[in-house]
């Protein structure tokens, strides 16, 4: 754990206690600070009195009393509207802000300037920064990893000189950051996501662009037009600035060069410093970094390690034993030529797009509840589905797209579908391997109590597979 000692003998209020929450009253009262917890929900106001923790009902406290609010990354700061907590610290004039606040305000006190890699982006932030630790660790380096993925940060052991802080922050988590100084910023794209939360997509950019602004040293992926003007900017301001792509060269960074090779796509990336391109490492072959946009995510990755100083040796070497998040295009089994993929991670047809583009001759298991739009922005790869099948609420709604283009079965549920898929894949003719795909394009929330849940079934009906 990280204690909080910049609050001592201060009084904070902390509301929205799930994990991240729990950890930052814990982390504040072990440094010294008075710490009074609350929830909109009663059970978990409950279970941190059980823990130990002071709980009050917020809505009766004099505010005055607060030095600062920290809020959990779930609770609306500013839109659809500020929650009730926020207009009360606002009234009260006190700061308002998150675990990740914190942290940097520990750090600036025990180890400015401590190696500090914070990671962004609409998507690819899990699998960047598990990477990134994945690579620091091959390489001897002490690594603390958390954030956004796996512990809240305030979890992880202190900052210090010698030790790495790997760190995904969400937007939310960055809203309510505001001296985030990384040593090392990574932003990797911006597509339209959480406007709800974050109102235009203007707003939604300017605090990602944040995390990069004041960093040390910038990485930012330059393959959208929301991401490629926060470079300029950076360039602008003459600090330090990698750029990143998957789709071509870049003057000062890492990009992907790819090129087809039999049919198999070979990724190879490249770095280039003072205008000298070298290639660093090649993706093909590497089963957990499937797919462009895994090359987005790799290449942010060698310029992070890179960045740290980083042999380029031990890089190449240690992105080839990377082993891949559950639920993001991983490999659960084989049987012969079928390969069985877990994507239940993609629950929208954005993230179905990234698996459709990575496999040939798919066994497409797909469906739940439905998003907006459905999966209409998926038909010029129709061509690579052998079959679909259709499961949950998403049933009907995919059959008509799909109706004449694509030949489906309506399976209903997941253990069908694995079933049916994994026979049609056995006695498909043709060369090479063949896929069994569950990328489902939906929420999981009708059949499952999240993604996470449906992975599971899906890995083990493959298992159970005779
Ligand atoms: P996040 O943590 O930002 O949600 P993940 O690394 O967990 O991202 O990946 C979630 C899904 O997003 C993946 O299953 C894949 O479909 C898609 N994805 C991953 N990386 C990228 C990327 N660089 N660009 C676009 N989509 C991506």
């Amino acid at each position: 754990m990280t204690p909080i000692t910049s609050f001592v003998g201060k009084t904070v209020a902390v509301f929205g206690l799930g994990n991240s929450g729990a950890a930052t009253a814990f982390a504040l009262r072990n440094g010294g600070c008075e710490v009074i917890c609350f929830d909109d929900d009663e059970r978990s106001v409950g279970i941190a009195s059980g823990y130990g923790l002071r709980t009050a009902n917020l809505r009766a406290a004099n505010w005055k009393d607060f030095d600062a609010l920290v809020l959990a990354p779930g609770v609306p700061l500013t839109h659809p509207k500020p929650h009730w907590t926020v207009e009360r610290a606002g009234a009260a004039g006190i700061p308002i802000i998150g675990d990740i606040e914190l942290f940097c305000i520990e750090r600036a006190k025990i180890a400015p300037g401590s190696p500090f890699i914070a990671i962004t982006g609409t998507n690819g932030k899990s699998t960047t920064t598990a990477l990134i630790a994945h690579i620091l660790k091959a390489a001897g380096k002490d690594v603390q990893m958390g954030g956004n993925i796996g512990e809240p940060v305030l979890t992880l052991e202190p900052p210090a000189p010698n030790r790495v802080h790997v760190v995904e922050c969400s937007s939310f988590q960055i809203d309510l950051a505001l001296s985030l100084n990384p040593s090392v910023g990574i932003h990797l794209n911006l597509t339209p996501d959480h406007l709800d939360r974050h109102g235009t997509m203007e707003n939604y950019a300017a605090i990602k662009e944040r995390l990069v602004a004041n960093a040390d040293t910038a990485i930012i992926g330059v393959d959208d037009s929301w991401s490629k003007a926060m470079a300029s900017r950076r360039a602008a301001s003459g600090r330090s600035l990698w750029r990143i792509s998957a789709e071509g060269p870049v003057d000062n960074g890492v990009f992907a060069g790819i090129t087809a090779n039999d049919g198999a796509l070979d990724v190879r990336l490249v770095r280039v410093e003072n205008a000298m391109p070298r290639v660093v490492a090649n993706l093909a072959g590497i089963g957990s970094l499937r797919g462009l946009h895994n090359a987005q995510n790799a290449a942010a990755a060698i310029a992070a390690s890179s960045a740290l100083g980083i042999a380029e040796e031990v890089i190449a070497a240690a992105l080839k034993t990377y082993p891949g998040l559950p639920h993001r295009m991983e490999e659960v089994g084989r049987r012969g030529r079928v390969v069985f993929i877990n994507d239940s991670k993609a629950t929208n047809a954005d993230s179905t797009e990234k698996a459709l583009t990575s496999f040939r001759d798919i066994f497409w298991i797909l469906g739940g509840k439905p998003k907006e739009g459905g999966i209409e922005s998926l038909r010029r790869y129709f061509p690579n589905i052998a079959k679909a099948y259709l499961i949950g609420a998403a049933t009907d709604e995919f059959a008509a797209t799909l109706d004449g283009a694509v030949t489906f079965e309506r399976s209903g549920t997941l253990d069908k579908a694995v079933a049916a898929a994994a026979r049609d894949a056995a006695a498909h003719q043709g060369p090479g391997d063949v896929c069994v795909l569950l990328s489902p394009a939906c929420a999981s929330y009708d059949q499952f109590r999240n993604f996470e849940e449906r992975g599971d079934a899906f890995r083990k009906a493959v298992n159970a597979l005779s």
